[in-house]
């Protein structure tokens, strides 16, 4: 499929990351208005609230727009996905007769201020990158090791905390907490000296589920993706994970995209996840393509400074699907709701350059890197961390919109009153 013509020009240029094919969704304010939904084209946001309200747009069940959140629309299940964008693609296409009626619902993307796009449930966090968890069991276990002997068989994942995810944009204040004293000191109470990023796409779940479900109707229960960056404080992870996991050392945020790209976007990007080294349970087996083939890359940039790209990977490394891990998350009986968010794990490459985590990238700390201006190990006060991701057609290409956050310095005292 090649790119889908609009009468809004700037959405037609092969590189521009919100053509008519994608129309992915958010919520926006201008000033102090009310917040919106919101369909990001060009270099604008349809008013899909405003439209909706008009009666341009009319969906089953409606209204379900007149809310600054998509759960609505995600709840209402996969005919009226297919129906918004079928809509909303009318009335953008090249030619369409109601043009003039449109063209006043057409927000800058310049100068609107963007929120959550949907109101995160629940949040789980994966473990689906082989690279990484290769890489991290490497550097803590040994490479004979590295994997954890049910790795290859399960999606691995925990529980994380909705009120923690935030949209791009948001500042990350560095976190204090409790880190290993050296030896048999006593552990110490302190700001997180190795802050972190873990590249990741996020899940959103549209339709809810009761009990066990399978593969393909995982797959079908998925509205859509988000970037995700997972903040992670190593010092506190390895103090406190074992043996029941990550804690405190992820609870601090987790910045998803501000745009929800709808599962139909990326339809054309599919591709089966990579060779299985043993055979899944029948549960888990892919019946057909469930991956992306999606460009991510992350930057970092100091205050006032240049930005420097420190990764380039993509979603294809991830060993397990977002199906995949959903299904497994269903088999005890585990209700999912609208607004499920499922975070995929650090999905880092084979190679150095593609490495999504800092943790990785400077080897544990050991080996520094270079960025514009200095080197990096870990996350300094005042840097900006960076989430893109591409879905590249032959003349079009499919964004998610910046995910970003400035880490800001910890506070003096946690505790003071
Ligand atoms: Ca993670």
């Amino acid at each position: 499929m090649g790119l889908m013509k609009s009468w809004v020009q700037t959405a037609n240029s092969a590189t521009c990351p919100f053509p008519l094919n994608n129309l992915p969704c958010g919520v926006f304010s201008r000033g102090d208005a009310d917040p919106h939904c919101g369909m990001a084209i060009g270099d604008f946001v349809l008013d899909v609230t405003a439209l909706e309200a008009e009666g341009l747009l009319v969906l089953d069940g409606g209204p379900l727009l007149d809310v600054p959140f998509w759960n609505a629309v995600m709840e209402a299940g996969a005919e009226v996905w297919a129906s918004v964008r079928a809509q909303v693609m009318a009335l953008l296409q090249d030619g369409a007769s109601k043009r003039f009626l449109v063209e006043d619902h057409l927000v800058p993307l310049h100068g609107i201020d963007l929120h959550m796009p949907f109101l995160v449930s629940e949040f789980t966090d994966f473990y689906a990158g082989r690279h990484h968890a290769t890489n991290v069991g490497t550097m803590f276990r040994g490479a004979e090791n590295a994997l954890p002997p049910n790795w290859l068989h399960l999606p691995i994942g925990y529980n994380g905390r909705a009120s923690s995810v935030v949209v791009s944009g948001t500042d990350v204040r560095r976190p204090w907490g409790q880190v290993k004293g050296a030896d048999h000191a006593l552990p110490a109470f302190l700001p997180s000296r190795r802050f972190d990023i873990e590249l990741e796409m996020g899940a959103v779940v549209g339709v809810p589920s009761q009990g066990p479900v399978t593969v393909a109707e995982a797959d079908a229960m998925i509205f859509g993706y988000v970037l995700l960056n997972d903040w992670s404080a190593r010092d506190i992870q390895a103090w406190e994970y074992q043996p029941l996991g990550p804690f405190q050392a992820k609870a601090t945020a987790t910045t998803i995209s501000p745009w929800v790209v709808m599962k139909a976007a990326l339809q054309p990007f599919r591709l089966s996840t990579p060779p299985r080294e043993v055979p899944l349970l029948p549960y888990l087996q892919e019946p057909g393509p469930m991956l992306y083939d999606i460009a991510l890359e992350v930057a970092l940039a100091p205050e006032g400074g240049k930005e420097t790209v420190i990764c380039r990977t993509n979603c294809r490394e991830m060993y397990y699907s977002a199906p995949q891990q959903l299904a497994h998350h269903t088999t005890s009986g585990c209700a999912m709701n609208a607004g499920d968010l499922l975070g995929s794990g650090t999905i880092s490459g084979p190679d150095k350059t593609s490495r999504g985590s800092l943790l990785e990238m400077s080897w544990g700390g050991k080996e520094p890197f270079a960025v514009a201006g200095g080197t990096r190990s870990f996350i300094e006060d005042n840097d900006t961390l960076t989430l893109r991701g591409s879905a590249k057609g032959d003349d079009y290409t499919i964004g998610f919109g910046d995910c970003a956050g400035k880490v800001i310095p910890a506070l003096s005292d946690p505790y003071a009153r």
